[in-house]
């Protein structure tokens, strides 16, 4: 029960990832703030785990006003900010550059990287104003920030862009006691890896040495590990976690 007495928020919490690290955090003892922008879905995360644990919550990481009031319900309810953020919400909308629609590319933005910087932002405030210590912020970006995949220009980009504002803000948080981290995953069986044609999945078993796809958990496991104080001293880390995949 590593995480027993923390207050945790898990945005994309009704699905794939986020969903299991809900499920991991509460394992280990945290409450849990399950927030996505799809409420139905989170509602059901927190059915599967146990109310007693895990409390859903509507939140739209890319509205500004969205991100303010989780912060406000979060304070009403715990009476405190959440000291563990995890900014799983993400999507893709892939396509080749030069066919690449304007609408396509600021979506992806909007969610993937302008809501990190949101939840960050936000929520670290949040805990520095309420004096909460031992605060860690872990943001999800992609092995695609590192190996570039045709036809993810935009959601690339916005993955390497996490990677490099989880540096910044570790450097400027660490004064407050906050840490922040950042995982890059390989390919992880969620829904959405189920778009991804068969010959890119099959392209990707070739090249992980492990010959599989990862499972949410094997994510959720080192998101669970940051959050506690094991992780004492891990600050401004990009973690791969991807099964050997380059
Ligand atoms: P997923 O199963 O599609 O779950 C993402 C969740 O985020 C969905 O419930 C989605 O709701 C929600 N969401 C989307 N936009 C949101 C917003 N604006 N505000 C709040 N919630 C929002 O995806 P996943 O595979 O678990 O991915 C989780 C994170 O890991 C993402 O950041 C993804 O980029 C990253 N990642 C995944 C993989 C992988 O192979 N699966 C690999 C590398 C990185 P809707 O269903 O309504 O969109």
């Amino acid at each position: 029960m590593v995480l027993l007495g923390k207050l945790a928020i898990v945005t994309g919490a009704g699905s794939g990832i986020g969903r299991a690290t809900c499920r991991v955090l509460a394992r280990d003892g945290a409450r849990v703030i399950a927030a996505d922008r799809n409420l139905r879905a989170a509602e059901q995360t927190a059915k599967d785990i146990g109310i007693d644990h895990v409390v859903a919550l509507e939140l739209d990481v890319a509205s500004l006003e969205s991100v303010t009031k989780a912060v406000a319900a979060s304070i009403a309810q715990f009476k405190q900010p959440p000291s563990i953020v995890v900014n799983s919400a993400g999507i893709t909308r892939d396509g080749y550059l030069l066919k690449l629609t304007e609408k396509d590319y600021d979506d992806v933005y909007k969610v993937n990287l302008k809501g990190t910087f949101l939840m960050a932002q936000q929520f670290a405030r949040a805990m520095i104003e309420h004096h909460v210590r031992n605060g860690s912020i872990i943001n999800i970006s992609s092995i695609v920030a590192r190996i570039s995949n045709p036809g993810q220009a935009n959601y690339a980009a916005t993955k390497a862009g996490v990677i490099s504002l989880t540096e910044i803000a570790a450097k400027e948080f660490g004064k407050f006691g906050i840490r922040v981290n950042a995982i890059l995953p390989g390919f992880i069986n969620t829904p959405m890896v189920e778009v991804v044609p068969d010959k890119v999945k099959e392209d990707v078993l070739r090249r992980c040495p492990m010959g599989r796809l990862g499972r949410p958990e094997e994510i959720a496991e080192v998101i669970a590990f940051l959050a506690s104080e094991k992780a004492s001293y891990v600050n401004g880390s990009a973690i791969e976690v991807t099964g050997g995949l380059k």
